[in-house]
């Protein structure tokens, strides 16, 4: 039995190591995971009020419309219900977009290094990958524009950009979005938009009256804190997600992550708390790297993209020997970096420690 052609040789996704495999493969009791951006604070303690429930009704399919928690959503962001589709992570909506709208004549841009998932995706249903380089680990929007052609179905623009943390600021998005022809989807990725700080990020929900190519996706698995239970989203023009809504599959989302992500929502005193740690925990990287002459890449999610002039598995092995998991920028696409989730004050405190003493 073989698989599409598209699919050879193509590696599955490769995400920070699991805990208990480092524990086992170095014999070490304590070890901490700061890989795959993560919330490190967990997440809204409502939350674990309400799991008790979620657990009643586990013999029973869940609502494949997610139907509360859709209402939830669309109150929290001002758009109509009908404008929400939602995923087994984000991930399963990039899956979704790739597999509605793409076939071998196309094509998709994306930046590069950016997420994984646009292009891996998209191979896969047998369509071409324009990269446009980042510029100093920003999106080059005027090069992705030139990058468009008469095939390009999809624009992925990651803000902020993992693995970088860099982001595209509104003045030049809207620029971009302008020029963008209408029978091209433009998706901002904004994962990490909870922790964004910086004032002229795009403010994107609003510009959806007027362009009905965006789509915007965000997800319940980093600030909110429940990357287990696989909750994303994305918010676009109502035809063209009811036109999606047939590719997913009819019960997508799972009822214990539904109703955890509706509680978590809620609760907004939490994400407040979590963004203002992640700020005071970015500084404390920043301030390490000035004092230590390394180059870093300005970050507005959880995470940092440190270039420590050497091979980045390197660093990544003696961080792993300590016991912290972090991703190797070699298998980022910036072969001397290492990016790091942040993690609590104690945790960054280590690692910086170890960092420092680097042999
Ligand atoms: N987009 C970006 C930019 C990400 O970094 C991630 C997670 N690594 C995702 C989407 C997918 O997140 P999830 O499927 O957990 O919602």
């Amino acid at each position: 039995m073989n698989v599409k052609q598209t699919m050879v040789g193509l590696v599955p996704y490769q995400p920070g190591k699991p805990i208990e495999d480092v524990k086992r493969e170095l014999g070490l009791d304590e070890v901490v995971k700061l890989a795959s951006n993560e919330n490190p604070y967990g997440f809204s303690p409502e939350v674990k009020k309400v799991l008790q429930d979620s657990l009643e009704n586990l013999a029973i399919y869940p609502d494949g419309y997610a139907r509360e928690l859709r209402e939830g959503v669309a109150k929290h962001l001002g758009v109509k219900e009908k404008q929400l589709i939602f995923g087994n992570g984000s991930d399963e909506v990039i899956l979704l977009l790739c597999r509605s709208l793409l076939t071998e004549k196309d094509n998709i841009v994306t930046a590069t290094p950016t997420f994984s998932q646009y292009s891996h995706n998209a191979v896969i249903e047998g369509a071409k990958i324009h990269e446009v380089p980042l510029v100093d680990g920003v999106h080059d929007l005027e090069a992705m524009l030139e990058a468009i052609d008469e095939h390009t179905k999809i624009v992925f623009v990651c803000n902020p950009n993992n693995p970088s943390g860099t982001y595209v600021g509104e003045e030049e998005f809207l620029s971009f979005l302008k020029k963008v022809p209408d029978n091209v989807l433009v998706v901002s990725d904004e994962a990490y938009f909870e922790y964004v700080a910086a004032e002229d990020y795009p403010v994107t929900i609003p510009l959806l009256k007027d362009y009905s190519n965006l789509m915007i996706l965000r997800t319940f698995s980093k600030a909110y804190g429940l990357a287990s239970l696989r909750v994303g989203y994305g918010v676009g023009n109502e035809q063209f997600i009811q036109a999606l809504d047939p590719g997913r599959g009819p019960f997508n989302t799972n009822t214990i992550g539904q109703i955890a992500a509706f509680e978590a929502l809620s609760d907004q005193q939490f994400i407040t708390e979590c963004y203002e740690k992640n700020r005071v925990e970015m500084e404390r990287f920043e301030a390490f790297c000035e004092k230590k002459g390394y180059k870093y890449y300005p970050s507005q999610a959880n995470f940092i993209l440190i270039d420590l002039q050497r091979p980045g598995g390197e660093v990544f092995q003696k961080l792993l020997e300590k016991g912290f998991i972090t991703r190797n920028g070699e298998a980022l696409g910036f072969p001397t970096c290492i990016r790091i989730t942040l993690g609590t004050k104690e945790q960054n405190e280590r690692i910086i420690d170890v960092l420092s003493n680097l042999s």
